[in-house]
């Protein structure tokens, strides 16, 4: 019998070696390093797991995602140890922000053991970084207490729909609305304060649950975040009349309920904040607010801090990038750490992504330096 073939392209290839400097050019990391777009880095997101015990259609689906789909080896992967070796370089290059991230984070083992490991380390101000974490809630009730012991300092949470019928559809398994919202509650319960609920918005799909979405969160202490559904990876079937431009979001909550524009909190916040307002047409406290991710029709490219470390030990400089930098091998290759950092800057240095500025006049389903992209599930959000 003829072998099956399966449809989607070895989204861990190519890869890119970095170069290693020798032991004499090594520089001591300023804590500032600029890409060739003056951008620092600052953020570091850590994918941890291929594997999800979601199908979200627009991520990982069913018919890519099945089980013919080959995930990596356990030895593939890295180790915690090396992961804590790669986020200290990183903070020594001037990273505040770790968030954890996959595939389903919380489906790989004593993923606390790594929280704990992460939020030893100090940034280059002497602080601990900012040590958060992207689930979809499903094993968060048995995971909450034991992350908060552990010492992660935020939790976001990926949640679609309060309608139980549209929601089991979208993560394609069954899964119930309920069973989020009792992770929601549990991270509340441990402690976790500013709680961020991400929405990802398919026109014709969940568009229809943005108000109840908002109500339900409102005055809650939790922001919901709405994002538009992007052409990230090559097996998603992506189409741009799927996507409610954010612009349209607001008009529909305005429409009910009145906001007003929030100035941001940090530069290369992803998100625009919306603040609930009260009778006098001020933002209210209170009500708290919400933000909107528009990656598809208001680029935010010009302050892009983020860099994405893979399972396996691929350095990506864009969620839409093609090619990933290994550094597993030279983790495992005996390489020091004043090396790695003298790696890692070469490769920040020369990095120029800007996809989604560049994105309406690519070929389809290229990446930002032209072939085909890697899928979101393994290098998380
Ligand atoms: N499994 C975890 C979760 O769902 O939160 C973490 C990984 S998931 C890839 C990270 C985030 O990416 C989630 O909030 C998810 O909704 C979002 N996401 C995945 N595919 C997307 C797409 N095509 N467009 C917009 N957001 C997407
Ligand atoms: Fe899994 Fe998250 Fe992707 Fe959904 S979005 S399939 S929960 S990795
Ligand atoms: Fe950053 Fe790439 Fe997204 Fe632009 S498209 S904001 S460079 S991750």
């Amino acid at each position: 019998m003829a072998e099956r073939v399966i449809p989607i392209a070895d989204q861990r290839a190519p890869v890119l070696q970095p170069v290693v400097p020798v032991v004499d050019a090594c520089q001591a990391p300023s804590g500032l390093l600029l890409d060739a777009r003056g951008r620092p880095l600052r953020d570091l997101r850590i994918s941890v797991t291929d594997r999800c015990n979601f199908r979200c259609s627009y991520c990982m689906p069913k018919e890519v995602f099945d089980q013919h789909y080959r995930y990596l080896p356990h030895g593939d992967l890295l180790s915690f140890e090396e992961i804590t070796r790669v986020a200290r370089l990183f903070l020594a290059h001037g990273v505040r922000k770790l968030r954890l991230t996959g595939g389903e984070p919380l489906l790989r083992k004593d993923l606390e053991r790594l929280v704990e490991q992460l939020a030893a380390l100090r940034t280059v101000d002497g602080r601990a970084p900012d040590l958060t974490l992207t689930t979809n809630g499903s094993l968060l009730a048995r995971k909450a207490r034991a992350l908060k012991a552990a010492g992660l300092s935020r939790v976001t949470v990926s949640l679609d729909s309060l309608d139980d019928a549209v929601f089991r559809r979208m993560n394609d398994m069954d899964f119930p609305v309920a069973g989020v919202l009792e992770g929601i509650a549990a991270a509340r319960d441990a402690g976790f304060d500013h709680l961020k609920v991400n929405m990802v918005v398919k026109r014709g799909t969940n568009d229809h649950e943005i108000p109840a979405m908002a109500r339900y969160f409102r005055g809650t202490g939790i922001t919901l975040r709405f994002i538009e559904y992007m052409d990230v990876g090559a097996t998603n079937g992506w189409r741009m009349d799927q996507v409610l431009p954010s612009a349209q979001v607001i008009a529909r909550l305005q429409a009910e309920l009145p906001l007003v524009p929030l100035a941001a909190s940090a530069p290369g916040e992803t998100a625009k904040r919306w603040g609930w307002a009260g009778p006098d047409g001020r933002h209210d406290p209170a009500l708290g607010e919400i933000g909107v991710i528009s990656s598809v029709t208001q680029a935010f490219c010009g302050d892009c801090n983020r860099a994405r470390l893979s399972m396996e030990g691929r350095l990506y400089l864009c969620l839409f990038a093609s090619q990933g930098w290994d550094l597993r091998s030279l983790l495992r290759g005996g390489v020091s750490d004043e090396q790695l950092l003298g790696a890692v800057a070469g490769i920040w240095g020369q990095r120029s992504d800007r996809y989604s500025e560049l994105r309406a006049s690519l070929p389809a389903d290229s990446g930002s330096s032209g072939t085909r992209r890697i899928e979101m599930s393994y290098i998380g959000g």
